[in-house]
């Protein structure tokens, strides 16, 4: 039942009707909770809070079903500005990228052009690129722009994905280069990928503890307190030095255990997405865990001081809410 919920979401994430819609009714679905800022200004002020708490941030803008190069070049001058800024402002933060908002479905030479700009811009500064890894049908592409990029730069890492079967293999090809290790997020096929949690969770951790015990940075990108406890039990039996990995998790989740962990003296980074296109990233993150609505739910009928709030708004967001909790729950039930 677990996975028909997370089809169900996966399939919404795809959908670019209500990608669309969803964009024209801007954050009244409760998504600015788990969304820095819409623009560049708003979202260096959302850095510097979290720098503040001893938190440094990798910085998403968010943008997906790209399919014109003009879309393209205008999400890679936001991110180049974007860039200005961070360097500008002095704030603790790196950029992630997604190689098919900057042209990839496109053609892959247009995608490299803007990539190249991007990474050289940063490279100036100092401040790392990251490619996030997107589904299986882009992997190969990804690999091939990362292997290319590599060759005249080092400010640049990316994603290994633990359901892929081939994840550890393609790891440590990259053994000098930053990476950062997730479990994965997309729907993919079990040729290609392990698909219950038992596997997709032992591979996780098997590939950060050989990281770990490996010569380059690794963020360890999970909001799973098993896999994080056990991580930090291997750290401390193996003597690793904490200046060599950092945990992530995902702007507006865990947020105490977020701060907890960089109070413990973790190196901690916040993966802070921001822009208007929030709808494919929030329906992926209900696919992982559809409990995360109750966080929306909280978020739109309570204000802060745990007040019920009364307007129009609410009372229809809340009913939308409650209908997609049902569609669950009945799902649930047969
Ligand atoms: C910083 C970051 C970057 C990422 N980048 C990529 C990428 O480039 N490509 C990609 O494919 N995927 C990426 N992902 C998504 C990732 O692949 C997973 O889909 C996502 O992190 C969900 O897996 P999880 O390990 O966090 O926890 P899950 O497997 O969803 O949950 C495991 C357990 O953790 C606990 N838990 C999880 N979330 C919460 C919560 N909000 N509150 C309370 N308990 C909770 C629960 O006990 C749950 O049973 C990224 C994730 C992060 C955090």
């Amino acid at each position: 039942m677990a996975n028909l919920t997370r089809d169900f979401f996966i399939a919404l994430s795809n959908n670019e009707f209500l990608n669309a819609s969803a964009k024209k009714w801007g954050f009244r679905l409760g998504a600015e909770q788990f969304v820095g800022g819409v623009d560049v200004e708003g979202t260096i002020t959302t850095v510097k809070k979290l720098n503040e708490k001893g938190i440094s941030c990798t910085v998403d803008n968010l943008g997906e079903f790209v399919t014109m190069k003009s879309e393209s070049t205008e999400a890679k001058n936001k991110i180049l500005s974007l860039i200005e800024k961070i360097h500008e402002e002095q704030v603790d933060c790196h950029i992630s990228v997604k190689l098919t908002q900057l042209g990839l479905d496109i053609d892959e030479a247009f995608c490299i052009e803007n990539m190249r700009e991007i990474v050289d811009t940063a490279n100036k500064y100092n401040i790392f690129i990251n490619i996030d890894t997107e589904d299986y049908l882009h992997y190969d592409q990804t690999m091939r722009v990362l292997y290319l990029l590599l060759q005249d730069y080092s400010n640049i890492g990316t994603v290994i994905q633990s359901y892929f079967y081939h994840a550890e293999e393609d790891m440590d090809k990259l053994s000098n280069v930053r990476l950062r290790i997730v479990k994965g997020a997309y729907k993919e096929s079990p040729n290609v990928a392990y698909q219950t949690k038992e596997e997709i969770d032992a591979n996780f951790l098997k590939l950060a503890k050989k990281r770990l015990l490996g010569n380059a940075f690794t963020s360890i990108a999970t909001h799973d307190h098993e896999l994080i406890n056990e991580l930090k039990r291997f750290a401390q039996a193996e003597n690793i030095d904490k200046t060599t990995f950092e945990f992530q998790m995902l702007y507006g989740f865990r947020t105490d255990m977020q701060e907890a962990l960089a109070e413990e003296g973790y190196l901690f980074c916040t993966y802070v997405p921001f822009g208007h296109d929030w709808y494919g990233y929030f329906m992926r993150r209900l696919a992982e865990r559809p409990q995360n609505i109750n966080l929306i739910i909280k978020d739109q009928l309570y204000t802060g001081d745990n007040k019920l709030k009364t307007t129009p708004k609410v009372v229809a967001t809340a009913a939308v809410t409650a209908a997609v909790i049902s569609w669950i729950c009945a799902r649930r039930k047969k």
